[in-house]
């Protein structure tokens, strides 16, 4: 059975969309992933959303993974004196660091970065307010950079300010991330997404917060500063998935260069094998609009195109006036590609790369070409860690791929990768063949597959232990 979308959604739950009847709406429409969006909202709010996501999940018996997006270090202006507040193009400017409270020196534009004078040197960008005034550094001073306005314009207090070409010494998670990470983690949260990743040091450091907090919840790059790009290839190695965060990466690189970057950084990770999310205005319209951009409908079948895990919804599903239409009109698109590449095998591409796992990457080769020799309908992995799963989908086979888990924490996380379908079925001491009884018994339950179909299973023997994925069999549903 060739699967009808694979590509998963994530939608940003927000004020539109806290409800119980929001909820509801957003999984009955094809949410697969809620993000929550720790930028805005209390922890309370937070809270009360995952307890009615973990309802509603429960009550449709479906799986939804939480993704806690951690806001990141976000520097802006100061207060803005009146007689600054509008610049010239080829003006002359000065900007200073706002340190804490202390007035910055009289005449300058306050920036809410202490190592400014530091880190940005001449010659160097600073763009304010989404780009939309531009400053060049011509002069390091005692206490201001002294910069030329590039493009002029309003420039407004606590507005956003980026510096797109510089490694900056801006910690990422910044110590409130953390602190609102512990949170989540107390919560179970199935996702920490780290915003404005410099460098593989950042997934490092969060990875070790979480390990000292006994979890090992999976992290999200998002990848939205220039510099991230340059260390592109180890981020990716660091992190269990990226997020191409249009948005900000939008405002610190050329935005004609985004569809470059989104594309590369999605072959990138689909070679590593790491989940891959296209974030930001893939239907921007339909916060006020009922119907979508034609434009819109072709970035989101271009996206399926392209073979990412997930595209993601943030302000039409958390504060737009149509979130549950959002959804459905995202999962009809995609859903729609995937029936015309279905056909098309060309568009299969995929890595032989071995990545450190040889065994694995072997056991999830031979169980795609498999079902495709014997004309299989279902990829089913026994799995405890989710890995074969995630191998598996890494060739973006045309079968259904179900994993079959005896994890919570594994039947959850799934909900993020291309195709994967979870089943939790409890029974770590299960022998293989009372195991594959066992995943009959649910395939049927589940109404995913019908006896005397034929599947292919993996699992690892002896059972019970992680990452050894070593046996695979050509099966038919109800047979022994
Ligand atoms: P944000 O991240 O919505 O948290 O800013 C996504 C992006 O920048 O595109
Ligand atoms: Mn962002």
């Amino acid at each position: 059975m060739i699967h009808t979308r694979p590509t998963k959604i994530v939608c940003t739950i927000g004020p539109a969309t806290s409800s119980l009847a929001a909820i509801r709406g957003l999984v009955n429409a094809g949410m697969n992933v809620a993000r929550l969006n720790f930028s805005h909202g209390t922890w309370e709010e937070h809270e009360q959303r995952i307890e009615t996501i973990r309802a509603v999940e429960k009550e449709y018996g479906t799986n939804i993974a939480i993704l806690q997006d951690l806001g990141g270090p976000k520097i802006r202006t100061g207060n803005i004196p009146p007689e600054l507040a509008t610049v010239e193009t080829g003006d002359t400017v000065r900007i200073a660091p706002l340190h804490g409270t202390a007035n910055p020196p009289s005449g300058t534009i306050p920036i809410g970065y202490d190592h400014l004078l530091e880190d940005i040197p001449p010659g160097g960008t600073v763009l304010v307010d989404d780009g939309k005034v531009e400053l060049e550094v011509l002069k390091l001073c005692a206490d201001s950079l002294t910069c030329r306005v590039v493009r002029g314009g309003r420039i407004e207090s606590r507005k956003g300010v980026t510096f797109p070409d510089q490694q900056l010494q801006m910690k990422t998670p910044t110590d409130e991330d953390l602190q609102a990470l512990e949170f989540g983690l107390a919560h179970d949260i199935d996702y920490a997404a780290v915003s404005f990743v410099q460098s593989a040091d950042d997934i490092e450091r969060t990875r070790d917060f979480i390990k000292k907090k006994g979890k090992d919840t999976p992290i999200i790059a998002k990848i939205e500063r220039k510099i991230a790009l340059q260390n592109i290839e180890k981020i990716i190695l660091s992190s269990d998935a990226v997020m191409v965060a249009r948005g900000d990466l939008g405002v610190e690189s050329d935005i004609t260069m985004v569809p470059v970057y989104q594309e590369r950084i999605v072959r990138l990770a689909r070679n590593q094998g790491k989940a891959v999310i296209i974030a930001t205005q893939m239907l921007e319209s339909m916060m006020e609009s009922e119907l979508p951009l034609r434009a819109e409908a072709s970035d989101i079948a271009n996206a399926v195109y392209s073979g990412a895990d997930a595209i993601m919804l943030s302000g039409e599903t958390s504060v737009g006036h149509h979130p549950e239409a959002a959804v459905r009109t995202m999962a009809r698109i995609a859903g729609n590609m995937y029936q015309y590449m279905g056909i098309d095998e060309s568009t299969r591409h995929h890595s032989d790369e071995s990545l450190g796992d040889p065994q694995g990457v072997a056991m999830s080769q031979a169980a795609c070409m498999a079902a495709r020799q014997v004309e299989a309908s279902y990829l089913v992995a026994h799995t405890l860690s989710g890995k074969t799963a995630r191998l598996i989908a890494r060739q973006r086979p045309p079968q259904t791929i179900v994993a079959i888990t005896p994890l919570e924490s594994t039947r959850r996380r799934l909900a993020l990768y291309w195709g994967v379908s979870a089943l939790f079925v409890p029974g770590i001491e299960l022998s293989f063949l009372q195991a594959i009884k066992k995943g009959d018994q649910e395939l049927i339950a589940s109404g995913l597959a019908k006896p005397g179909e034929k599947i292919i299973v993996t699992a690892g023997i002896p059972e019970g232990r992680s990452g050894v994925t070593n046996i695979m069999k050509i099966h038919i549903i109800g047979s022994e």
